[in-house]
């Protein structure tokens, strides 16, 4: 046995206090971080079954929509998104992906794993799908799922017009997977209107929560297919028809929910309910809107145009004569701020700037302005920093 004399010796916890306008995590409301130290109660406690049933209401609310099925995945994002996807896709199903940004490849692999085949609808990072291109693929594919990014955090891009697509999908059979990681509570999204099968989101983004229980909602439809698949799904884990018996009315024991992180949804989601989810829209473009003026004024360009920009993540091309890595890491030792360089196809050609949930507030961006003006000024870029303040400043009053 190891002496005690041998455990090892850690300092107190104390990470440096960022601000966190990077592509997530987002700034955390205190109200959600005292949630979390709420004292603990067991998974079927009748208390905990009933913030259970108020957790689904307020998801439903957020997702606009009257799914039942309707739930917190215990996990990140990807837990969310690989119960989606591996709960409907069944091995020899055909998925249909997009290819313009990073989370559509991963579709792709969690679709592979799942035993289905994958097929492409083509579009170049930084764009969004071309309605007339998804009904072609769906023609000459006739795929069994289609899977789209609505807020494609890798490049700021929201998906216009998304009925449209889910309209030339279901015209072809195929069932809707909508990844709305980034886009839920903070750009408009309608489930039900837009006739969205399936949608899947994370709580670190616009819903300004800690990582930890993820959105997840499905239709009738969505859910007969999981229930009379013929194989089980791969996971035990997030096999809906097992998670079925504690989020469904029996409230029988699959796994320990995440309690505190059950707490910290809840919390978060009753923020987005007393601001109201579509006062909750605007807030995000206008307060987005005022960072897009200040750093336009600075001189900077957006990646992409104003039909689909994409405020909960702010895609700006790196200036000249800077390096994206460099810049983002003195913003960090100057500032205590944190933003992110370009992914994949678009590495080394944008900043990522997020303006989600308790981050997207007027004193943030002006601070994100004044420090990045600041910064790329003093390695040399051809910027006017006090523009981009006072333009950002006009756009607020
Ligand atoms: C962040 C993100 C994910 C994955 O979420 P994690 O919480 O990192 O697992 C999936 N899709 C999009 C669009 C994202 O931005």
């Amino acid at each position: 046995m190891a002496d005690s004399d041998d455990a090892p010796r850690v300092g107190e916890l104390t990470p440096p206090e960022r601000t966190l306008m990077g592509p997530g995590p987002s700034d955390v409301n205190p109200r959600v971080l005292r949630a979390m130290s709420t004292p603990l109660v067991g998974h079927l406690d009748p208390s905990f079954v009933e913030i259970m049933d108020e957790v689904q209401e307020l998801l439903r609310y957020t997702f606009r929509t009257d799914n039942e099925w309707t739930i917190p995945v215990s996990g990140t994002g990807s837990a969310s998104m690989e119960t989606a996807i591996g709960n409907l896709v069944e091995p020899g199903d055909t998925m249909l992906v997009p290819t313009n940004g990073y989370f559509g490849g991963r579709m792709a692999s969690m679709a592979r794993r799942a035993g289905g085949e994958v097929v492409e609808v083509d579009a170049p990072w930084g764009e969004p799908l071309d309605p007339a291109d998804v009904e072609a693929a769906l023609a000459e594919h006739e795929p069994d799922v289609f899977g789209f990014v609505h807020a494609e955090t890798s490049t700021g891009v929201r998906q216009p017009d998304v009925p449209a697509l889910t309209e030339a999908a279901h015209d072809h059979g195929a069932l809707v997977i909508a990844d709305t990681v980034t886009s839920l509570g903070g750009v408009e999204l309608r489930v039900d209107e837009w006739d969205i099968d399936v949608a899947y989101s994370g709580p670190q983004k616009c819903l300004s929560c800690p990582p930890g229980a993820s959105p997840l909602t499905l239709s009738d439809e969505a859910m007969e297919k999981v229930l009379s698949r013929e194989e089980d799904p791969r996971s035990w884990y997030l096999d809906l028809s097992l998670l079925e018996g504690y989020w469904g009315d029996e409230r029988a024991y699959h796994h320990t929910a995440p309690i505190t992180n059950v707490y910290a949804i809840r919390e978060a989601l009753r923020l987005v309910a007393e601001e109201g989810i579509e006062e909750r829209w605007d807030r995000h473009e206008r307060v987005a809107g005022a960072l897009k003026a200040g750093v336009e004024a600075m001189g900077l360009e957006m990646n992409a145009p104003d039909e689909y920009w994409l405020p909960s993540l702010n895609a700006v091309r790196v200036p000249e004569g800077v390096d994206d890595g460099e810049v983002c890491a003195e913003l960090l030792e100057r500032y205590d701020l944190e933003i992110a360089g370009g992914l994949g196809d678009l590495s080394g050609e944008i900043f990522r700037i997020g303006c989600m949930g308790h981050s997207a507030r007027p004193e943030n961006v002006l601070f994100v302005v004044t420090a990045l003006g600041d910064v790329l000024e003093s390695m040399g870029a051809d910027v006017d920093a006090e523009a981009g303040v006072a333009a950002a400043r006009r756009h607020l009053r």
